[in-house]
């Protein structure tokens, strides 16, 4: 039992105690690794399907712990369910994501973009569009080099109005907007035709039941087909066999991303990845 601000008592279930003791730790957890230098982004390679040639990265975060090992979003995420600190994660994110890109671009290694994942928070605060841009031109990247990717849910609720602006600012400055995990969520054309996105990502929950599952694949055939209709971007993310990478590529998906093409490496390891695998 514990007093609230009021003075009253409020009795937790021991459900409800855990909960929140999980979500202080996560809490604390990320906090201590921002302040550390131990956010540490890990870059998926997003391979062109026609030319099988690198194109981009997607930047994935991962927590170094102190004892070196590694932890990634399914181990914090779901006990964080902080805005505030989601949106510290993305901020922090977009910093290295745009300094390794920096220096990549630098080598001369010809990777045309880097994708950050943009969570809601982050998309309806106003100012994103303006920290974004600002970025950008510290580390003297068009903003072409850059995707931003959103869930379906940032369009969602009373601030859908904020998130046009923002996404609108984004775009008419060039940098490129995303729709990930499309076809999981909510009705999700209008959004296709209301707001600035140039790019699908098909889930990977679609791409893991295809051959084997009959509506898994005409879903995926859908999708492929209404982005190229669109003249959207198509990535298919979850490619995992040579069946799911033949499949999606002669649908017409433009990119794959996948660990049968590349996992998520940290910048050391793609910058050698991406000299191994000669320039288009
Ligand atoms: P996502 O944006 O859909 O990212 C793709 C996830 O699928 C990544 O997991 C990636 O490692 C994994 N993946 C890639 N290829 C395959 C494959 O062939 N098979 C399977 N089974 N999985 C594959 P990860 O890195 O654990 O990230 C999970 C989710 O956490 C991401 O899903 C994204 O929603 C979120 N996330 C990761 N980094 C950030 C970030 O910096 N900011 C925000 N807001 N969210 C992030
Ligand atoms: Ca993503
Ligand atoms: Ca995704
Ligand atoms: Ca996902």
């Amino acid at each position: 039992v514990k007093q609230n601000g009021r003075g009253a008592a409020v009795t937790y279930t021991p459900d409800i105690t855990v909960a929140f003791e999980a979500k202080k730790r996560a809490v604390l957890m990320i906090k201590s690794a921002i302040s550390d230098g131990r956010l540490e982004p890990h870059y998926q390679p997003i391979i062109d399907l026609k030319s099988q040639k690198l194109r981009g990265v997607e930047a994935l975060v991962r927590v170094r712990n102190t004892d070196g090992t590694l932890s990634g979003p399914a181990d914090f995420w779901p006990a964080l369910g902080e805005p505030q600190c989601s949106r510290e994660i993305d901020e922090v994110m977009l910093e290295l994501a745009l300094r390794d890109f920096s220096l990549w671009k630098l080598c001369g290694l010809g990777i045309e973009f880097v994708s950050v994942n943009a969570s809601t928070s982050c998309i309806r605060s106003s100012s994103y569009a303006d920290r974004v841009l600002s970025k950008l031109d510290e580390y003297g990247l068009d903003p072409s080099e850059l995707k931003i990717e959103v869930v379906e849910s940032v369009f969602l609720g009373s601030e859908s109005n904020d998130v046009r602006a923002v996404l609108e600012r984004l775009s008419a400055e060039g940098v490129r907007i995303a729709l990930d995990d499309f076809g999981t969520g909510y009705a999700s054309l209008s959004h296709l035709r209301d707001y600035p996105i140039n790019c699908i990502k098909i889930d990977k929950s679609f791409v893991s039941g295809l051959g084997q599952n009959g509506s898994n694949t005409a879903i995926v055939q859908a999708l492929i087909g209404l982005g190229r209709s669109m003249k959207l971007e198509v990535i298919t993310e979850g490619i995992e066999t040579q069946g799911q990478l033949d499949f999606v590529s002669a649908l017409g998906s433009d990119f794959g991303q996948g660990y049968l093409l590349a996992r998520p490496m940290d910048a050391q390891a793609l910058a050698q990845y991406a000299t191994a695998s000669p320039l288009p």
